[in-house]
């Protein structure tokens, strides 16, 4: 589990980070999200144990960072598998020598290395690309040796920086894909810091919206993504209602359900008018919101619907 409790830190006059608190618990998909340039690798790299800050506390497992020497640091961050947006490999070195390599510097006996190498190329899917180098790679590819790589000391967490942001949709999908196996089968926590909002819907459960250094929102990534608090709102980049009706009543559903609209329509005896959909598959199941408007007067019969079909709802008046 990891603790983040009110950590602060300035790079000279810039203050980066501000009073940030957070926890993540083990064997979560966590999202760290936000803007460029909003202190999220800064973030990263405190939790990574790379970087200080000037106050607060980060605590992993009951151990605090910040009280750490520095042999002590070199151990803790065997705990903390990092996967990077340039991949970092070593481009003189081949697709073996990459995975290698932390075991190489930890001083791993050679033939505990090679089944190790093996292990891990198989699991990533390069079994038949060990002898190649980075540059004979595609971007997936290098990302699938940056990860086997950071899984060679055996983490309780992967913490990942952007690690899909420089790839297609399609590669994107199948490393996310590769990070939800890992998580799933080997119990790693995975900390994903991103500012693709489709990338933290599709993976994560849980996430932080960082603004301006803050920890602006936390919470369950479904919820907020229904809720759209206006941190996210801005990242999403929504536009300002320019198309909502500017009478009557909005009501926001946070179901799929196709019935229900259609049941709705009917109880009003008369059409309702469409403001909004948002439909998006999370963990493999379809999701959505969907905000219709509709008159006042039909407001009491809509909720006395949906409160006794247990439907999740908001309302909103549209003013003019
Ligand atoms: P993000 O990952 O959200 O894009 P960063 O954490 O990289 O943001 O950076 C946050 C802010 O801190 C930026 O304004 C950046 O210029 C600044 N910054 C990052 N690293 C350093 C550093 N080593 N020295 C000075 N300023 C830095
Ligand atoms: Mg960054």
């Amino acid at each position: 589990m990891i603790e983040i409790k009110n950590v602060n830190k300035t790079f000279g006059d810039l203050q980066v980070l501000k009073n940030i608190s957070l926890t993540i618990e083990d064997g979560e998909a966590y999202g760290l999200v936000g803007s460029s340039g909003i202190g999220k690798s800064t973030l990263l790299n405190c939790l990574a144990g790379l970087d200080s800050y000037e106050s607060g506390s980060i605590i992993v497992d009951g151990v605090r960072l910040e009280s750490l020497g520095e042999k002590q640091a070199r151990l803790f961050r065997k705990n903390m598998g990092m996967i990077f947006q340039n991949f970092s490999l070593v481009s003189r070195k081949n697709v073996y020598q990459n995975i290698a390599l932390p075991m190489e510097c930890w001083k791993v006996p050679g033939s505990d290395i090679k089944k190790r190498v093996y292990e891990l190329a198989e699991m990533v899917g390069l079994e038949d690309k060990l002898k190649a180098r980075p540059a004979e790679l595609s971007g997936g590819q290098k990302q699938r040796v940056a990860i086997a790589r950071a899984l060679t000391m055996n983490p309780k967490y992967i913490l990942s920086d952007e690690s899909t942001s420089s790839l297609d949709p399609n590669i994107t999908a199948s490393i996310l894909n590769l990070l939800d196996k890992i998580r799933k089968e080997m119990g790693i926590t995975i900390v994903l810091v991103t500012h693709e909002m489709p990338v933290v819907q599709q993976f994560c459960s849980k996430m932080t919206i960082m603004e301006a250094g803050t920890a602006a929102v936390s919470g369950e990534v479904r919820e907020l993504f229904f809720q759209k608090p206006p941190a996210l709102q801005k990242l999403l980049g929504m536009d300002n209602g320019e198309n909502i009706p500017k009478s009557g009543v909005n009501i926001t559903l946070g179901t799929s359900h196709d019935t229900l609209l259609w049941e709705l329509g009917k109880l009003m005896e008369k059409p309702y008018k469409m403001v909004n959909s948002n439909f998006f598959e999370f963990q493999n199941q379809k999701h959505g919101n969907i905000t219709i408007n509709i008159d006042v007067q039909d407001l009491p019969v809509c909720e006395n619907y949906l409160q006794s079909h247990r439907i999740l709802y908001r309302t909103e008046r549209s003013v003019l």
